[in-house]
C-alpha cells in the first residue's frame, strides 16, 4: 500500500470508521508451510478420536462422535433484508458452530483437537498405540499420566472454555489465564468445571505473556499459544471438509459460476483463518472469505493493510481495543495467521458497536436462532461494499461462532435490554 493510501486509511481506524477493506494481496501465490495433507492429518486423527469423544462427551452420540454442527438457510432473514434493499442472487445460510457440542463456539474445533493430540503423544510415551480403541484414554494408566500434567492457555473467553472443559474431561489440570474482556459467567463455568482461572487487569495479550511464561517454567505444563499454534489452525481448518459434505448433500454447487461468500469474525486469526485455509484448500478460487472485526479493534486488518502483522497492535494507533464482542477483542493479530491467510482473503469489514445487539436480535427473532454478540458480528458483511461485488449467484454463509453456552440472564439483557 502506497504511504498516501496508509494514511488514510489509518485515520479512518483511528476514528474507529465502520470500513470494507478490500485485500490487494488476494489471490496472489504465496509458499505455504501448510498444506492439504495437514488437514487430512487433522480429520484422520479426530477419526480416530470418535470412541473417546463420545464416551466423555454423550451429546455429540448424534454426529457419533465428531463435533459439528449444522448449516441451517436463514430465508426469514433473508427476506426481511430484502426488504431494506440489500439484495443479491443467492441463498443465505447460518453455519451453527454456536451450537457445537461440548464447548458452544467455534473454539471447540480447534481447542479440542489440541488437547487431544496432546493427550495421544502423552500416551504414547508409556505404550499407547494409534491401532487401539482410543475410548481406553479415558481409563489408567491413561487417566492417571493426563492428571500429573497441566495445560495452560490465555483467552478471551471461549478458548478457556474449550481447552478448559475438554482438558478437565481428560484429568488434565487446566489453568486459564483471562483477559480483562472475559464475561464473568464464562469464567464462573470454567471453575465450575475444576478448572483455575487466572485474571488479568489488561489486555489479552498480556494473558498470553504470561500463560507461556508460567507454563515454561514447569516440564509437564502444555501451554497452548493461541497466537502461533498450527494444532490450534488445523482443527479449525477441518471445518471445511465438514462444510463441502453439508453443502453437497443439499446439491449446492460451487463452482466459478456459484461462488461461495463466508463471513467469518475474526479475533487473533487462527478461528477464522483455519477455516479460509481449509475452504480454500476444498475451493480454490470459487470461495470467497471474508473476516469482520470490531472497528474498536480492528487486529488483523491493521496487521494486514500495514504489511506489518504482528508487528503492529491496535493500541499503536490509539486505540483501547473494548468491545462487546470479547471473542474479538484482541489487540495484536497472530502474525503466523496473517501472512498464511494473507492471499487468501477477499477482504475485511469493521463494525460500530451498536451494530451487534441489532444482528443478533434480527437473527433471533426471524429464525429463532440465539448467537453471541462476537457471533452476529458475520451479519455485517451483508450491510457493506463487498456485496456489490457478488455478480454471480452467490451462496452466502455467516459463520455463526458462539451462543448455546450464554447464560438465560445474559441472553436476556441482549435480547430485551434488560
Ligand atoms: C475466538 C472467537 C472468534 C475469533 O477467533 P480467533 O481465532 O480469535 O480469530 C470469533 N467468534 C467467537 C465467538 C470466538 O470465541
Amino acid at each position: 500500500m502506497d504511504n498516501q493510501n496508509w494514511l488514510a486509511l489509518e485515520k479512518a481506524l483511528r476514528r474507529q470508521e465502520e470500513l470494507y477493506w478490500e485485500n490487494p494481496k488476494y489471490g496472489l501465490s504465496s509458499r505455504q508451510d501448510l498444506g492439504w495433507e495437514d488437514i487430512e492429518e487433522a480429520a484422520l486423527r479426530l477419526d480416530r478420536f470418535r470412541p473417546l469423544i463420545k464416551k466423555l462427551f454423550p451429546e455429540t452420540l448424534p454426529w457419533d462422535g465428531l463435533i459439528e454442527s449444522p448449516l441451517t438457510e436463514i430465508p426469514k432473514v433473508k427476506a426481511a433484508l430484502e426488504e431494506e434493499g440489500i439484495q443479491w442472487k443467492g441463498r443465505l445460510f447460518l453455519k451453527r458452530d454456536s451450537d457445537l457440542p461440548i464447548a458452544g463456539s467455534v473454539k471447540a474445533r480447534g481447542g479440542i483437537y489440541t488437547v487431544l493430540k496432546h493427550a495421544e503423544a502423552l500416551a504414547k510415551t508409556v505404550g499407547f498405540a494409534e491401532t487401539l480403541n482410543y475410548s481406553v484414554l479415558a481409563e489408567a494408566p491413561y487417566r492417571q499420566l493426563f492428571q500429573d500434567h497441566t495445560i495452560q492457555v490465555g483467552s478471551t473467553g471461549n478458548l478457556g472454555l474449550s481447552i478448559g472443559i475438554a482438558g478437565a474431561a481428560l484429568g488434565f489440570q487446566v489453568i486459564v489465564h483471562m483477559s480483562q474482556d472475559a464475561k464473568s459467567w464464562k469464567k464462573e463455568l470454567l471453575r465450575q468445571h475444576g478448572v483455575v482461572v487466572k485474571e488479568y487487569a489488561s489486555d489479552y495479550s498480556l494473558a498470553v505473556k504470561e500463560g507461556r511464561r508460567l507454563s515454561e517454567q514447569d516440564p509437564k505444563s502444555f501451554f497452548v499459544d493461541d497466537e502461533n499454534s498450527k494444532d490450534l489452525f488445523l482443527g479449525y481448518a477441518v471445518a471445511a471438509l465438514r462444510l463441502k459434505d453439508q453443502l453437497e448433500s443439499r446439491g449446492i454447487a460451487v463452482d466459478a459460476d456459484h461462488p461461495l461468500a463466508v463471513s467469518l469474525p475474526c479475533g487473533v486469526g487462527g478461528a477464522p483463518g483455519g477455516i479460509a485455509f481449509g475452504l480454500k484448500s476444498v475451493y480454490g478460487q470459487s470461495v470467497l472469505p471474508y473476516f469482520i472485526e470490531p472497528a474498536a479493534c480492528p487486529a488483523m486488518l491493521l496487521g494486514m493493510a500495514s504489511g506489518k502483522h504482528d508487528a503492529i497492535a491496535v493500541g499503536d494507533i490509539g486505540l483501547f481495543g473494548q468491545t462487546q464482542a470479547d471473542g474479538l477483542a484482541v489487540g495484536r493479530p497472530s502474525g503466523f495467521v496473517g501472512r498464511l491467510v494473507e492471499p487468501m482473503i477477499r477482504g475485511i469489514g469493521t463494525f460500530s458497536e451498536d451494530r451487534l445487539v441489532d444482528y443478533l436480535k434480527l437473527l433471533f427473532e426471524k429464525e429463532g436462532y440465539f448467537v453471541e454478540p462476537s457471533a452476529a458480528s458475520a451479519f455485517h458483511l451483508l450491510f457493506q461494499a463487498a456485496r456489490e461485488s457478488w455478480d454471480k449467484e452467490t451462496t452466502v454463509i455467516l459463520w455463526a461462532t458462539g451462543g448455546s453456552l450464554v447464560p438465560k440472564e445474559v441472553r436476556r439483557v441482549y435480547l430485551e435490554g434488560r
